[in-house]
This record gives C-alpha cells, structure tokens and sequence, in this order.
C-alpha cells in the first residue's frame, strides 16, 4: 500500500554523523537526498525533527537546572536542526517551509495546522520545529500529536543502523528476534522501548501506524512511502478503547 502522506521522526542523531554531536553537513545532504527521492514518489512528507544533538532537557535537569528550562532550550534545538534540513533540502531544489510551535517569526512560520496541511498539498515539505511547544514532552510524542492533526496515514520513525523491532536487545541476546508487525497491545504489553509510552499510547488512541525502519540503508525512506515492507510495522491502535 502506496500512502499519501507521511510523517518522518528524525532524531537529531540522525543529523550528527559519527560524532554523534552537534551538526554534520554530509549527514544532513545525505539525509536530503533520501527525502527528496521520497518526495519524488509523489508522498506529501511532514517532517519532526528531534534536538537530542544539540541539548535534552534532561542533561539540563541534571545538571540543577528548572526542568522548564531545560526542555525549552531542547525545543530550541529541534528548531535549529529544523533550519539544517530545511537548507540541505532546498540546496537540491526541494521547497519547505519550518513552522515552529514556539513564536519566532524571523525564523520560521508559527505552527497552524491548517497552514501546514495547505503546504502539504501544494507539494512543500513541512518541517515542524519546537517539538509540542511544552516541556515535558518529546519530540516522539510531537511526532504522534502532529501525525494526528495532519491525518498523516502513517509514521516512519527513521533509525540510525537499527532495522526495527526486537523481541529484545539484539546486542545482547543472541536469540532476539525481529518482528515484521506487531500491534500497539503488544508493545504496551511487553514494554518494548519504540517511543515513550505517552506517543505510544497517542498513536494507539488515534489508530495511527507507526513504520520503524533503518535510515542507514539508503533509498529505505522512499520504500517506505512507497509501502515496502521493510523493518517494523506497529498497527492496530483501536479507537476510544
Ligand atoms: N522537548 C520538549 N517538548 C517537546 C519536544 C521536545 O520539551 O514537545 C525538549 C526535551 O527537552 C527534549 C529535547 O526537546 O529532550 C529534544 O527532543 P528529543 O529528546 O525528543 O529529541 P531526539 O531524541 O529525537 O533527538
């Protein structure tokens, strides 16, 4: 099955390249490319961008900081990885737009939903910067709040070298096993670590499928607009349940 359009998680590691910090531009063109080719399959792509790169709120908390605080500069992150892909994707001739849930005309739209979905449909990349806007939250669980708003009919949680869901940690346990799909039951169930369970349980409330797949094998985000099966695929969210 072929969708119409997608969500695209991409935590900031994916942008950081090797050092795992900060900003790589390679990453980031490379990155581009396979969205633009998955824009080439005619998908309408949405875009949430992580900030674990740059600063979590946590590290701040640690650190003694007001957790508020904190998770505000985290959005700020997400936003200025948010511009990066912005750049790389319109270097190659794909045209975005950034909206961010926090105010900052200079730099990029304020977030309407139904701006967004007008982007969508005239063919621009939409990159939704500053997580929810909320500390406290995740950019996994904006990735499902936004997925909901735009009836995206899917979310393709891009990993860096991990191919999907395991039974358990393939690094340790020599006998885990990977599953082609599962349902949301499952992994509440089985706690198996996707996205914090507030996403989880957001996906499954709104009976969105979630496709977990590695971004590492190039051309895989395009076969998954395209409906190719590849990684995880986690479904069966049951409405008002
Ligand atoms: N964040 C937040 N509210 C949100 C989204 C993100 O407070 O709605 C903050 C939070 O501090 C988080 C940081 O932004 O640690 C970066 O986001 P995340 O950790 O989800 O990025 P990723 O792991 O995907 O790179």
């Amino acid at each position: 099955m072929r969708y119409n359009r997608v969500l695209l998680k991409l935590s900031g590691e994916a942008l950081a390249g090797d050092q795992k910090m900060g900003i790589d531009a390679t990453t980031v063109a490379d990155v581009a490319h396979q969205i633009k080719d998955a824009v080439d399959t005619g998908c309408e792509i949405a875009i949430v961008c992580g900030g674990g790169n740059i600063w979590r709120g946590k590290i701040g908390a640690d650190m003694g900081m007001d957790r508020s605080s904190a998770d505000y500069m985290g959005m700020l992150a997400t936003v200025m990885n948010g511009l990066a892909v912005q750049n790389a994707l319109e270097a190659i001739g794909v045209p975005t737009r950034v909206l961010s849930a926090i105010e900052m005309r200079q730099v990029a739209e304020p977030y309407i939903r139904r701006r967004a979905v007008r982007h969508l449909e005239k063919g621009r990349v939409v990159i939704f910067g500053a997580g929810t806007g909320n500390p406290f939250f995740t950019t996994d669980t904006t990735a499902a709040l936004r997925a909901a708003e735009i009836q995206a009919d899917v979310i393709l949680m891009a990993k860096n070298g991990v191919d999907g869901v395991y039974s358990a940690d393939p690094k340790l346990d020599p006998n885990a096993q990977r599953f082609d799909s599962i349902t949301y039951h499952d992994v509440l169930t089985k706690d198996l670590k996707i996205m914090d369970q507030t996403a989880i349980t957001l996906c499954k409330d709104n009976n969105i499928d979630l496709c977990v797949f590695n971004m590492a094998e190039r051309g895989n985000i395009a076969k998954a607009c395209e409906g190719v099966v590849i990684g995880t695929t986690i479904s069966g969210g049951l409405k008002n349940d």
